[in-house]
């Protein structure tokens, strides 16, 4: 059965979409260490909804996952956001899509948040952290607790001054989408591990960003963990040692990549990641030197499209 929403023990996880399509890149240019014998020998499962087979240019989703988890509306990532201004990631500027009304038709307000996890603070997770109201900008979710991992906090922090290898592509993202959360005093910043409930707790996962971090549910039996952009493309699956070009520390993500879907194959968890269109989502095995697909998740491989966000 194809969905939206499915249930892993005590959690409901419904998929909020704020868009999908083609993100301006080759896989050579996304994943320059990827070799192209993967992309032809997976194609049958890669094409079309993670690189389009006419362009060749990669399929990306923008997408939040929503939890339900001990009474709590939970958010994981929170995408780009609306009207925000991205000199130097033009792909991201100046969006105006439904987001809210696709997260309202999941049933969720946003005053009816109660926690946001940005699982890293780089320019597609924390942008509807905030909205444009007149010339400021405040907090969506007023009445949530913002999760931001202290490292990154202090890494994307200006003020510290860091050369990041992303360049200048996060330029104005703390100033619009983490600072003004802080000065409202939503956020807690967390480091090595932070517990949210029973079912979920966040794990530092260190590599993509200094601080990135992955979300852990174990409920009952069932497992999962909410990957962020530990993987873009189901590609870095079967060759696990694949970086993104986004990734600040390359040594890092992959023994990070390693070691959590290696967890993830020894657990039957649902590897979640924020960027997967399709399906959105898989269980993964052991195969060789790297990982196979065992099932992908039931998600409805449906968007709006990035065009229609313009
Ligand atoms: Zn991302």
């Amino acid at each position: 059965m194809i969905t939206d929403r499915i249930t892993l023990g005590d959690v409901t996880i419904t998929r909020v979409w704020e868009f999908y399509g083609p993100v301006a890149m080759t896989p050579e240019t996304f994943f320059p260490e990827s070799s192209p014998r993967a992309w032809e020998e997976h194609a049958s499962w890669l094409e079309p909804h993670f690189v389009d087979p006419e362009t060749r240019i990669v399929n990306a989703a923008i997408q939040t996952w929503l939890l339900r988890s001990e009474g709590r509306n939970i958010l994981i990532d929170t995408g780009v956001g609306n009207h925000k201004e991205r000199p130097y990631a033009p792909v991201w500027s100046r969006l105006d899509t439904g987001f809210l009304d696709n997260l309202a038709r999941a049933g969720v307000r946003p005053e009816d948040v109660d926690l946001v996890v940005n699982t890293h603070l780089h320019v597609d997770h924390v942008g509807w952290n905030t909205y444009l109201d007149g010339r400021a900008w405040v907090p969506t979710f007023p009445n949530a607790t913002y999760l931001m991992p202290k490292t990154d906090f202090d890494f994307w922090n200006p003020a510290n001054e860091h050369e990041p290898l992303l360049g200048r592509g996060n330029q104005n993202v703390f100033e619009d989408s983490v600072a003004p959360v802080h000065e409202a005093g939503l956020t807690t910043l967390w480091e090595d591990s932070y517990t949210i409930d029973a079912n979920l707790r966040l794990e530092s996962a260190p590599g993509h960003t200094p601080g990135s971090s992955v979300v852990v549910l174990e409920s009952g039996a069932d497992r999962a963990v909410f990957v962020g952009d530990l993987l873009h493309s189901p590609v870095q699956l079967v060759e696990p040692d694949t970086n993104s070009c986004f990734c600040e520390d390359p040594a890092g993500a992959r023994a990070t990549r390693r070691k959590v879907l290696g967890w993830a194959a020894d657990h039957n968890a649902l590897v979640v990641p924020a960027h997967l269109g399709g399906q959105g989502a898989a269980e993964v095995r052991r195969e060789g030197s790297g990982f196979a697909i065992k099932g992908w998740a039931p998600f409805a491989p449906h968007a709006d499209s990035l065009e229609d966000a313009r």
